[in-house]
């Protein structure tokens, strides 16, 4: 069987590291420019072909299924994939998860939309256009607000905390035109966790414990699973969001969903329609990583047990320098994408596993402090 990705960053490594026991294929489209290293020896990397731009959507859904070898199922391993090109490619194979829950998680208000449709719970937002819609809209949520573009926003690129009125004017003054923006109201939350979910196409569901994550200047540094203290009230809360989702659309394969604490109520962040960066503690800390949940998922295979043996951690490498030899102990492991080392690019992580919670915290600290000096 071979599986087609749209994009070749280190989740599509993984995923294909996971996938290559269980004897699956993988091709992989690049982004133009992209030179696919952290793919490299684990497939074919494919190239959009020349004069795509003036190509119909029916011929480039064709030449791009040619090229990655008719894959029998093709997924994403990010938002930002050409949704129509995906949606193009249903007519030749397999397409999860599906192009219209793609397409709302590529866009932060219809994303929201959807949340809100749900009636799940989330900060208070208003999507704004102008600079002036913009200003009303910091006056209704009172300050201390964030602004985040609808698109294009990642990793804490594109958002712009807005703390007092004279950051609203050093923002208005350095703004004469805006993008499509979610104003949300920032929140003061005891913590930040995710849910790592996965869907079969005949509709089995299995869920990871929920991860415990800590955010450094909008990005990922660390995550901890399962969560500490959820209590009664956080566990139906986290069962109610979770049946609300999956009912809100037809989806297949690894969802993840950001959410905040908020006095012991979940509000959710955001959603993403794929494989995520707070499930990576999974390849050494569950039965069955969420790369292998997530290719089980899509090929209608059994899924693999989420269960979790003891706790696990997830350090990020965001710019930094590691390699095996210093990164490596007994209940330590070591993933690194083959990427070059750029300030803040997510280059590598660490996976920790340990029978006792206060012992893999400690040494989660100790190893944030030792690389973040
Ligand atoms: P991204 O798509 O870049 O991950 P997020 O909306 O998840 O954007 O924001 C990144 C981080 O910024 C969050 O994980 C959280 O730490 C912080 N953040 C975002 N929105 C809020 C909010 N409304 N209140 C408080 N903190 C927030
Ligand atoms: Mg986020």
């Amino acid at each position: 069987m071979r599986i087609g990705i749209l994009g070749c960053g280190q989740l599509a490594r993984m995923m294909a590291l996971a996938g290559w026991p269980m004897g699956l294929q993988f091709s992989f489209l690049a982004d133009p420019g992209d030179t696919g290293d952290c793919v490299k020896g684990l497939g074919d990397l494919v190239q959009y072909p020349e004069g795509h731009d003036s190509l119909s959507l029916q011929d480039l859904a064709e030449r791009v299924y040619e090229a990655m070898l008719r894959p029998n199922v093709i997924t994403v391993e990010k938002e930002s994939v050409p949704v129509a090109l995906l949606e193009a490619l249903k007519a030749h194979c397999a397409v999860f998860p599906d192009p219209k829950a793609v397409r709302v998680c590529q866009n932060r208000g219809c994303e929201k939309e959807f949340i809100e449709g749900v009636g799940a719970s989330m900060a208070p937002k208003i999507v704004v256009n102008t600079p002036s819609e913009l200003a009303s809209a910091v006056r209704e949520l009172a300050l201390p607000v964030i602004v985040k573009t609808c698109e294009d926003g990642y990793d804490g690129l594109n958002q712009w905390k807005l703390n007092s009125e004279g950051d609203l004017e050093a923002f208005l003054s350095e703004h004469g035109e805006i993008a499509e923006s979610v104003v949300e109201k920032r929140v003061d939350f005891s913590r930040e966790i995710s849910l790592i979910l996965v869907r079969t196409a005949d509709g089995r569901t299995a869920a990871y414990p929920p991860t415990q994550n800590w955010h450094e200047g909008g990005i990922l540094r660390a995550s901890f699973a399962p969560a500490e203290a959820i209590d009664d009230s956080l566990a139906a809360q986290i069962e109610d969001l979770k049946s609300r989702v999956f009912a809100g659309f037809d989806y297949v394969g690894v969802l993840a969903i950001e959410c905040f604490v908020v006095d012991g109520k979940l509000l959710v962040n955001e959603l993403a329609p794929r494989v995520h960066n707070s499930g990576h503690w999974t390849q050494q800390g569950a039965h069955t990583s969420q790369f292998e949940n997530h290719l089980r998922a899509i090929c209608n295979l059994p899924l693999g047990s989420t269960q979790v043996p003891g706790y696990a951690g997830m350090v990020n490498l965001l710019g930094v320098e590691m390699d095996a030899e210093k990164a490596l102990r007994s209940n330590a492991f070591f993933h690194t994408y083959n990427k070059s080392v750029r300030p803040n690019r997510k280059v590598g992580h660490i996976n920790l596993v340990h029978s006792d919670a206060s012992a893999l915290r400690a040494q989660l600290t100790e190893m944030l402090a030792e690389i973040y000096v």
